[in-house]
């Protein structure tokens, strides 16, 4: 068919161009048609020209769009990732603060806020197990005034591992503020804790504390002890095992007092 048209064309345009068919009626309306269809075919060609060149438009537009989400994404992908990093620093360092807020810093024992956590909790499941014991250190102030603070420091820790280490399983220890420590016990045992306790006093008494140059440093513990009863809240129950204690350092210190 295309072939045909082309033949057509060159016969139209021959017999425009034969100088016996000038004057011819029909060579004028043959001028006319042919400059007709010469005028639609390079308005079509413009047609297909400025749609060819508004695809290639549309597809560059498209590519830079698509290009542009692309990097839109890798860019929130990279903040989602330093966003979780931080957000896992910042779990990680809170957890850091946290369990720090609950650690003494010179004996690294569990601290009073610690400790009233603890003794909540032992409430809430076993209270008319829970034992308390409030323990301080007889004439402290003496060791810090003939040693110096620093040795006197030193003292405090030894004392309270040796606390840690005869009380073991049996209760929780904990810094409880100065030279005073708080051990928790959930145990319905009372000769259990009473010798425990004993043992502790006999402990502190016979032990010689190093620091420094100095290998004989001695002291002994005051202990007070209270057992829940019936209404008993925590403050009443560390009242009374301060109550007791209290009455240790009356009777002369270097004891242990039930509440
Ligand atoms: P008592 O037998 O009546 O308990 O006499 P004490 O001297 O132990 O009692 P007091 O409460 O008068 O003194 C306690 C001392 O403990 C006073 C304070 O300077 C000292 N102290 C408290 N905390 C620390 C500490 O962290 N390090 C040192 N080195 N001393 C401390
Ligand atoms: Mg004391
Ligand atoms: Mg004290």
């Amino acid at each position: 068919m295309k072939h045909n048209i082309k033949a057509l064309e060159q016969r139209v345009v021959a017999a425009l161009e034969d100088e016996t068919n000038q004057g011819h009626p029909l060579h004028e309306v043959l001028e006319a048609l042919w400059q007709y269809n010469q005028d639609q075919w390079s308005r079509m060609e413009h047609l297909i020209r400025v749609s060819d060149s508004y695809q290639d438009m549309m597809i560059q537009r498209e590519k830079t769009l698509s290009e542009r989400f692309d990097k839109h994404l890798r860019q929130l992908d990279k903040i989602t990732r330093i966003s979780d990093r931080y957000q896992t620093a910042l779990r990680e360092a809170n957890l850091e603060l946290e369990q720090a807020s609950y650690v003494d810093a010179l004996t690294g024992l569990p601290n009073r806020r610690k400790m009233l956590r603890r003794l909540k909790a032992e409430f809430d499941m076993r209270p008319e197990s829970v034992r308390l014991a409030m323990i301080d250190i007889d004439y402290f102030k003496r060791i810090n005034d003939e040693f110096g603070h620093l040795i006197g420091d030193d003292v405090l820790v030894s004392v309270g591992n040796l606390i840690e280490l005869t009380v073991g399983e049996l209760g929780h220890i904990s810094r409880w503020g100065g030279e005073e420590f708080l051990v928790i016990f959930s145990q319905p045992d009372q000769a259990e804790v009473e010798a425990c306790l004993k043992q502790l006093a006999n402990t502190i008494r016979e032990t010689h504390f190093e620091s420094g140059d100095h290998a004989k440093i001695r002291t002994t513990i005051s202990i007070g002890v209270s057992h829940y009863q019936a209404g008993d809240s925590a403050d009443t129950l560390i009242t009374r095992a301060d109550d007791a204690l209290y009455r240790a350092k009356n009777r002369g210190r270097n004891q242990v007092v039930f509440g």
